[in-house]
């Protein structure tokens, strides 16, 4: 016997009722990008590398650890994209976005790939959908990709989310407050971790967000090293999701692991749990334009949620999905009538009433009970006898009434009694 494939690790097929919650995720979110004005983006799955080692960073977990980088047959170097926003960087400034009118604003439902330890709710290929509003530096565009990220979890049945947000201030205030940090690390560098004792040179802030580091309580804080304009900013934006209500944590311990954020960090987590579940996250990313090869700095800011882990969650919270309702249904025995019976769907189909079928089942009394499990109102069927004379068997569900019509009449008859059923 030849092998059997499986999926591989960390990789998994979405069908059934995943599915579902899949697709109603990417309609509520294509739904409210384009009432706040995001244009839809899809960039290749495939990248060159250097847009994620330079635009991510050299040290970040995702370049150094998590990417799945190889040669191509031409021996370019390239990478499955582990992420949204290089990508999205690499496209404004390859199609010259900026001589459009600023901002420019995307959205985007991708899969992502990384090559993670395996462990529950941690994907290889995983999904996110994102938002990203380029060309434009203001508290306003920042907080509003917030408030679309919350109305859509909102929306989606996930009611308590949570924002936590920090600032990473521009390069000046960061400068001064990494060579602050990097200070009070030496002195605690004994209790640090293995991994922090090496962040801590190439890149203390890390040390911020680790779980097994717990020095970093004294640390200082970056609140305390904010130049004005960064201040201001960022007060800018907690007043304004202040205005709409959605609500905030300061976290200063949030620093988002990747090289080009700065300013205003966030994370959306769902807080009901035991343990707060992170569901996104994001930033200003001023810098990332220059590192992409752009002469000119670009203001950019953005966010990406995960889709498995909403989608887990909706169904942890039991939001149910509409059922597809239908009112009809088309039964048929014969190879005739099977012919009649595709005709009459595509009727159906074209007046704006879809109908139910089961075109592969051959058993009429099979038909007649997925019928009667759907739940319609009215089965039409079509049997050998019918097929010959042009005929087909209109039943009342109800009643268990049933009338012979002609075809061509079917529409008209069942769109008249739906109408009666109705009164
Ligand atoms: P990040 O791009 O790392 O900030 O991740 C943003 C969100 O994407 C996370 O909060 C998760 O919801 C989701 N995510 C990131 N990595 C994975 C993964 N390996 N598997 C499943 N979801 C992920």
């Amino acid at each position: 016997m030849s092998k059997k494939f499986k999926s591989l690790g960390g990789m998994h097929d979405v069908f059934g009722e995943q599915y579902d919650y899949f697709d109603k995720v990417r309609e509520v979110v294509s739904r409210n990008a384009k009432i706040y004005g995001f244009k839809g983006i899809e960039t290749p799955v495939i990248e060159e590398t250097g847009v994620f080692t330079r635009g991510v960073g050299e040290q970040t977990d995702i370049v150094e650890k998590e990417m799945y980088t190889f040669k191509t047959k031409g021996g370019e170097q390239v990478s499955l994209r582990p992420e949204g926003t290089a990508p999205i960087m690499r496209s404004f400034i390859e199609h010259s976005f900026y001589t459009k009118p600023q901002p420019v604003k995307f959205y985007y439902f991708q899969p992502f790939f990384r090559h993670e330890r395996q462990q529950a709710g941690r994907y290889r290929q995983f999904w996110q959908f994102g938002f990203e509003t380029i060309g434009k530096d203001s508290p306003i565009v920042d907080a509003q990709i917030i408030v679309l990220a919350h109305n859509i979890l909102k929306e989606l049945g996930i009611k308590d989310a949570l924002v936590k947000v920090n600032n990473l201030g521009c390069e000046r205030c960061r400068d001064k407050f990494k060579s602050a940090l990097k200070k009070y690390l030496k002195s605690v560098a004994s209790s640090l971790c293995s991994d922090c004792k090496k962040r801590m040179k190439k890149n203390p802030l890390r040390v911020l967000d680790c779980k097994e580091c717990s020095v970093k309580e004294d640390a200082p804080q970056i609140m305390n090293f904010l130049c004005k304009k960064c201040s201001d900013d960022f007060r800018q934006v907690l007043e304004l999701l202040d205005e709409v209500k959605v609500s905030y944590d300061l976290d200063s311990f949030l620093v988002r692991g990747l090289d080009y954020y700065n300013g205003i960090v966030y994370e959306i987590v769902s807080s009901s749990q035991e343990k707060p579940l992170a569901l996104g996250g994001g930033g200003r990313y001023n810098k990332l334009s220059v590192l992409l090869g752009s002469e000119e700095e670009i203001p950019a800011t953005g966010m990406a949620i995960g889709v498995e882990r909403v989608v887990s969650l909706m169904k942890e919270k039991e939001v149910k999905l509409e059922k597809d309702k239908r009112e009809v249904f088309i039964a048929q025995l014969g190879d005739l009538a099977k012919k009649k019976a595709l005709k009459l769907f595509e009727d159906f189909k074209k007046t704006g009433l879809p109908v139910f079928e089961s075109f592969g089942r051959d058993s009429l009394k099979s038909q007649l009970s997925r019928a009667d499990r759907l739940g319609v109102n009215i089965t039409i069927i079509i049997g050998k006898e019918e097929a010959l004379a042009e005929k087909a068997i209109i039943r009342d569900m109800d009643s268990g009434k049933q009338e012979k019509v002609d075809l061509k009449e079917v529409v008209k008859e069942v769109k008249k009694k739906l109408k009666e059923n109705k009164k």
